[in-house]
C-alpha cells in the first residue's frame, strides 16, 4: 500500500474525484507546473494532511508533483528522479512564517516525513518536505532520530 498513487494527465480530472481525500490541498496546488499532470502518493498526502490538521493554519504549496521532464528543467542538478517526481514531496510555507518552521519540522517527523530541505538565508523561498526512504535510494538519518536535513545555497 505504501506506494499507491493517485494520478491524472490533467489536474482538473481530480478536482471532483472523491479519491482526493485531502481537504486542505487541491489537485491544482499539487500539479506539475510544467505539464499540468498530477501524481501524488496516498500515504504521503495523508501525512501532509495530518501535518496541516495538527498545525491548524494554512500551508501554502509552491511545488508538489514534478514530471521528470519538468524536474530536469527546474532543478540545479538537472535530475529526472528527485523526490518531487515520485509525488511524495512538497515545497511549502506556513502561514505563521519563519517562527513556525521548527514546529512544522516537528510535526513532519511526528507524522512520518523523513527529509527536509531549508534555504536558511531566505527560508520562505524554499522549505521542502518528503517521505522518501533509504531503500528507495534517498539519504535519510541512519539513526532514525529525526528528519534528514539539508540546506540550499
Ligand atoms: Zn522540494
Amino acid at each position: 500500500m505504501r506506494h499507491l498513487h493517485l494520478k491524472a494527465d490533467h489536474y482538473s480530472a481530480l478536482e471532483r474525484d472523491p479519491a482526493w481525500r485531502w481537504p486542505h490541498f487541491t489537485p491544482y496546488e499539487m500539479r506539475c507546473q510544467g505539464t499540468e499532470k498530477v501524481k501524488v502518493g496516498f500515504v504521503f498526502m495523508d501525512r501532509l494532511q495530518a501535518i496541516r490538521k495538527a498545525y491548524g493554519r494554512p500551508l501554502s504549496v509552491f511545488s508538489g508533483y514534478r514530471s521528470p521532464e519538468w524536474n530536469l528543467a527546474v532543478t540545479k542538478r538537472k535530475s529526472r528522479t528527485g523526490a518531487h517526481t515520485h509525488g511524495r514531496a512538497v515545497d511549502l510555507w506556513p502561514a505563521g512564517g519563519v517562527e513556525d518552521v521548527p514546529l512544522i519540522l516537528n510535526l513532519a517527523w511526528t507524522h512520518g516525513m523523513t527529509r527536509c530541505g531549508l534555504m536558511l538565508s531566505r527560508p520562505e523561498q524554499r522549505f521542502h518536505l518528503d517521505d522518501m526512504t533509504a531503500s528507495e535510494g534517498f539519504a535519510v538519518r541512519e539513526d532514525s532520530r529525526g528528519l534528514f536535513c539539508w540546506t540550499y545555497p
